[in-house]
């Protein structure tokens, strides 16, 4: 399953590289991972109502505890890992062709990706959006108004109501952003999936474009995934060791992963 000499033959060759990631790489950062068996989700049923659009929209008590929970999103405090360095190393020295992300915690562009590289499939925290006229405002200022005392604050322009910018439950992924993912997959010649179980789609469809198109395939996960059979090398090993390994080898500074 694993192949080591295999990362060393191919990775430096690697001139474009897409890279997904999931949750899995943020848990170093205190990130908890929602689907988990750890997760929010799992352990609270309920914190899964507010990421449900129908009952957010519907129900302003819903929204006010969407506002106090954003309050005290483990996000604000986190920083950025090794492997996300990692990542921004790679851009950095020219070999990343795209950084398709399923977080939604700015971690990556805070530890030096650059937005025209990370493409956000479900969204970003950073800013808040108008359900109604679609403004976009910087997640600070909105979170400014709620410790001042507005539970629920509208939209400056439109009186609308707001949320994070990010995909709910119930939502349709923006098409722009699924076409950005699919393309940067297809014109690859190595498709890097860490962190993520590759169960959800479109995530997982992905990695199918990339191989169909004849990138090789390398699963950092610390479970199996459905994918493990197609992989060129699978790695279950933590991620925040394992990716500055796979890039120092990429960009030919020495180092086998272990
Ligand atoms: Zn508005």
């Amino acid at each position: 399953m694993e192949a080591p000499e295999t990362l060393a033959e191919f990775l430096p060759g690697a001139a474009a590289i897409t890279v997904l990631t999931g949750a899995g790489i943020s848990t170093d950062s205190g990130i908890p991972d929602f689907r988990g068996p750890q997760g929010v989700w799992t352990k609270d049923p309920a914190a899964e109502a507010l990421s449900t659009i129908g009952s957010y929209v519907a129900d302003p008590d819903v929204r006010r505890r969407a506002w106090r929970a954003r309050l005290d999103d483990p996000v604000w405090k986190a920083e950025p890992n090794e492997a996300h360095a990692a990542l921004a190393e790679l851009e950095r020295a020219g070999r990343l062709r795209a950084l398709i992300t399923q977080n939604i915690d700015g971690l990556h562009q805070r530890a030096g990706s650059s937005d025209a590289k990370v493409i956000e499939i479900h969204g970003s925290v950073r800013e808040a959006v108008c359900l109604t006229c679609g403004l976009r405002t910087p997640m600070p200022e909105i979170l400014a108004r709620v410790s001042a005392g507005e539970d629920d604050p509208p939209c400056a322009d439109c009186g609308g109501v707001q949320k994070s910018a990010t995909i709910s439950f119930g939502q349709a992924l923006d098409q722009d952003v699924l076409d950005a993912a699919i393309i940067a997959s297809r014109e690859c010649d190595l498709f890097l999936a860490v962190g993520t179980s590759l169960t959800v789609q479109p995530a997982a469809g992905l990695c199918l474009e990339a191989v169909d198109h004849g990138a090789r395939l390398v699963i950092v996960n610390a479970e199996e995934t459905p994918y493990d059979g197609i992989a060129d090398a699978v790695l279950r090993r933590p991620i925040g060791e394992t990716l500055p390994r796979l890039a120092g080898l990429a960009l030919g500074a020495g180092g086998r992963p272990r």
